[in-house]
């Protein structure tokens, strides 16, 4: 049933607000300000109620069913999270408030700082980044500035490995670097001989590596100490892309293996909201060598002002900051939001995310393999990546795949990535979900590997029953139309 666009059922008078009495003298705006000519559409309240729901009807999220989308981590949001971040005392504070009055906001900081401090082995954290992508920035940008105040500026080459998030290359270009892509080895590790070549070749130039651990492909780098120490011994950093922490919550620190600098995404591994409900935060860790560094403001005990059993707490700019990356302290809501998950989950509960998170991924994974392909077949961490075709359906592509998952009532994984995987599907079930769920998710797999072989019409057409039909993505992207006109 096809309803009528806001645009079509505008009739000119209708009004969904009513606006209070003017309380000033009415005056004349400058001329050419206002336009005269602003064609929105003049709908009634419920007309305008019943547009918005219906909308949010046509979207999917993680609110309405599995949303597999391998590295992303889209688990379910704890509403305890939303009650904390809605407290009063958190939701209306103002960002020019007096510290003195803001001494609980600071506390949530300053304890997110060292709770993420301690989960990844870091000596301190920066909770500015919005986002995973700006913490790779500010992370990046903080090893430049290492090397530079050292008094070794010409360090100018970034190592990135073929199986990277596409952030990684990016960040390194905007930073002003070059990338040196590493291949990966047989068995899905970066190949270490390569690894070598590149850091010889490039051993003055070096300003270091960017490694995701668990990888792309959910492995887990298994000479992950081997290649810190390579690189290290090169005069190079390493900057740990921290996406898939999940995998390793309460189990591995990536500044025990030798990680300098790493990325975490609250809005991943730590519940907060993701996407079109976020906004995000990319909280930057850092080992002691490179906590001067570290964008600010960040929170910090005021040793002098606190009294044993009420600590004092202050803003402060590390000492040689690479700039500040965010106006204010950052996404301060989303800072409440994650700090009320790991206060609800403590050290055991942490652990255990993690443990669930690998059970579900392999519990998934074994009930796929042997009918969708598993390149790397090894016991995999929060994720696996299997290939979307199938050997006597020649025709069928993880594409068609993903569209008829739409059918089944599932968001599709990732398709094509990792680059690396022919016709990839890159799949994360997160622990948040029951084994029902599971179960449910890999019937329809399998339902539509038979399917592709039965009847593969079923899966180019797909999705039938969606808001919108399979689109033409190069048409889409090529021609872009990005606003409704009326015909
Ligand atoms: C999500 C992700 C990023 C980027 O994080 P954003 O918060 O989306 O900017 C970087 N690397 C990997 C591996 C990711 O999964």
């Amino acid at each position: 049933m096809t309803q009528p666009l806001l645009f079509e059922i505008s009739r000119p008078g209708r009004c969904a607000v009513r606006l209070p009495d003017l309380d000033v003298p009415p005056t004349d705006l400058p001329a050419g300000l206002v336009r005269s000519d602003l064609p929105l559409p003049e709908v009634s309240e419920s007309d305008l109620v019943r547009h918005y729901t219906r909308l949010s009807q046509m979207n999917y999220a993680v609110d309405i069913g599995l949303y597999p989308l391998g590295s992303c981590t889209m688990k379910h949001n704890p509403r305890i999270n939303e009650e904390m971040a809605r407290l009063p005392g958190f939701a209306y504070l103002h960002p020019y408030q007096d510290e003195e009055t803001t001494q609980g906001a600071l506390f949530v900081g300053y304890s997110l700082q060292q709770f993420l401090s301690e989960i990844g082995g870091f000596a301190a954290v920066s909770l500015q980044p919005a986002a995973g992508a700006q913490g790779e920035l500010a992370g990046v940008l903080m090893m430049r500035a290492y090397h530079i105040d050292r008094g070794d500026p010409q360090r100018d080459v970034m190592l990135v490995p073929d199986s990277a998030h596409g952030t990684n290359p990016a960040t390194t270009s905007m930073s002003g670097l070059r990338v040196i892509e590493i291949p990966s080895d047989g068995r899905g590790n970066v190949d270490l001989a390569s690894l070598e070549t590149a850091c010889v070749e490039h051993s003055s130039r070096l300003v270091g590596m960017m490694l995701t651990n668990p990888n792309t492909l959910g492995l887990f780098e298994q000479n992950v100490e081997e290649i810190t120490a390579l690189v290290h011994e090169h005069g190079g950093l390493m900057y740990g892309d921290g996406a898939n922490m999940n995998a390793l919550l309460g189990i591995a620190r990536p500044g025990d293996l030798g990680f300098d600098v790493l990325h975490y995404n609250l809005h991943k591994t730590f519940s907060t909201p993701h996407g079109g409900g976020g906004p995000g935060c990319g909280p930057v860790g850092a080992a002691a060598s490179l906590a001067d560094f570290l964008p600010g403001p960040v929170v910090a005990m005021d040793v002098e002002q606190s009294e044993e059993d009420a600590p004092h707490f202050t803003l402060v700019v590390p000492p040689k900051p690479i700039g500040r990356v965010k106006a204010f302290y950052g996404h301060f809501g989303i800072w409440v939001r994650a700090y009320t998950y790991v206060r609800m989950l403590g050290a055991e509960g942490m652990r255990r995310v993690a443990e669930h998170a690998v059970l579900n991924a392999n519990y998934l994974m074994s009930a796929v393999k042997g009918v969708y392909p598993i390149p790397y077949d090894r016991t995999c961490m929060h994720e696996f990546v299997c290939e979307g075709r199938f050997e006597d359906a020649p025709d069928v592509r993880a594409l068609d795949v993903s569209k008829r998952l739409i059918d089944y009532g599932f968001h599709p994984p990732p398709n094509y990535f990792p680059l690396i995987v022919r016709e990839a599907l890159m799949i994360e079930p997160t622990e948040t979900e029951s084994k029902e769920t599971l179960d449910r998710f890999a019937d329809a797999l399998l339902a539509i590997a038979e399917e592709a072989r039965v009847s593969p019409e079923l899966l180019y057409d797909a999705p039938h029953n969606a808001p919108v039909r399979r689109l033409d993505e190069v048409a889409a992207a090529r021609n872009m139309i990005l606003r409704w006109q009326p015909e």
